[in-house]
């Protein structure tokens, strides 16, 4: 049972590469992201909490969302493993998935840091704005996210450092580029 961890900031493509490592690697890409926008559409107990959070470009709290990512890890298809693609973003989150996969015979492979430098972002997302409509996607909710990956996300990568599981990936390439390195550096963790 084998997972990968995408790490990056806020527009930095992890979602767009893995959707595409889904289908390359046969692993279900489990995006916490999605999974609460999924229940905000369809108006769950779940997706109302949630949103207040995501509407302000803040953290839903862990206890919440650890347990929404321990339900979809128990499905069928994540028996292999997943991608995971917004998850941990915070020390308390990243613990609790630690003792998860403890309990159910996992590891983890890798944990790709992509890497987008700050201006590249603004623009990205503001793009994606336009073109999605997600409502966080605001200037104002923009900088908060990037406030909130500063401080609470990148600390997981010196966590994972410690483990020797950090490899850099440049995230300002194409697409295909991107896909590319990411794939090589999974191979080689394999
Ligand atoms: P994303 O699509 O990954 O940028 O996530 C959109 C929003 O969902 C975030 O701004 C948070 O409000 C919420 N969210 C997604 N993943 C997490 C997480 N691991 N922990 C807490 N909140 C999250």
């Amino acid at each position: 049972m084998k997972f990968i961890i995408l790490i990056g900031p806020p527009g930095a493509g992890k979602g767009t590469q893995a959707k595409l490592l889904e289908e390359s690697m046969r692993l279900p890409q489990v995006s916490t992201g999605d999974l609460f926008r999924y229940n905000l559409k369809n108006a769950t107990e779940l997706g109302q909490l949630a949103q207040t959070y995501m509407d302000k470009g803040e953290l839903v709290p862990d206890s919440v969302t650890v347990a929404m990512v321990k339900d979809r890890l128990a499905r069928p298809d994540a028996a292999n493993g997943a991608i995971l693609d917004g998850f941990p973003r915070t020390t308390v989150q990243a613990d609790a998935l630690d003792a998860l996969l403890a309990d159910m015979g996992g590891h983890i492979a890798v944990v790709p840091h992509i890497v987008v430098d700050r201006e590249e972002l603004v623009q990205r997302l503001l793009k994606r704005a336009q073109i999605e409509g997600r409502v966080d996607d605001s200037e104002d909710t923009i900088r908060t996210r990037m406030r909130v990956y500063e401080e609470q996300t990148k600390p997981l990568l010196d966590y994972y450092a410690q483990h020797g599981l950090v490899v850099e990936v440049d995230g300002q390439q194409s697409v295909a580029a991107v896909q590319r390195d990411l794939c090589r550096v999974i191979e080689q963790a394999a």
